[in-house]
């Protein structure tokens, strides 16, 4: 006997294969690792994909077309910052597209790519890397299972060969 759900709502742990592809590109697969898990309905992957998957059955594969808003936000014109070359250690090379990490004065550090070198100024980048972008997302559902009570309650899936010691 089970319950076992037969297609994708809320309260439902899903096994999903995806390949995000960018701009024509391949930027992250599951397929060269492995298949991701979550729990439908919490927003633990981007919204505009969650929201496609509603209804979705085993080995159903789709191709779904996420746009910046309900992705990764646009472009916020206000999340670029100008610092000082003189900021830099000598040995980060300074170049257009160059990923850092950059701490603030309270301590918070960020991820930032430079956007621009000019002079003494070079202008950072503070937007996620994917705002702005359209996703494209390739998945397949691989398995549905019912969470369960106390996976809802934490927020988070319990695998039995990694609980996490709280629950089980
Ligand atoms: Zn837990």
């Amino acid at each position: 006997m089970s319950d076992q759900p037969d297609t994708i709502r809320d309260e439902v742990v899903v096994t999903l294969e995806y390949t995000l592809l960018v701009d024509g590109e391949v930027l992250d697969s599951s397929r060269d690792s492995e298949p991701i898990q979550f729990i439908q309905g919490q927003g633990h992957i981007v919204p505009g994909l969650e929201k496609e998957l509603y209804g979705m059955t085993v080995r159903e594969t789709r191709m779904v077309v996420v746009p910046p808003a309900e992705g990764y936000g646009e472009i916020d014109p206000d999340s670029f910052v100008i610092v000082n070359r003189s900021e830099f250690p000598a040995e980060v090379s300074l170049e257009t597209g160059i990923p850092l990490q950059v701490q603030s004065s309270d301590g918070d550090v960020f991820e930032a790519r430079i956007a621009s070198v000019e002079g003494d100024e070079v202008r950072l980048d503070l937007n996620h890397e994917l705002a702005g972008k359209e996703l494209h997302f390739d998945v397949e559902v691989v398995s549905l299972r019912q969470a369960t009570p106390e996976e809802i309650a934490h927020g988070h899936i319990h695998d039995h060969q990694h609980g996490h010691g709280d629950s089980e």
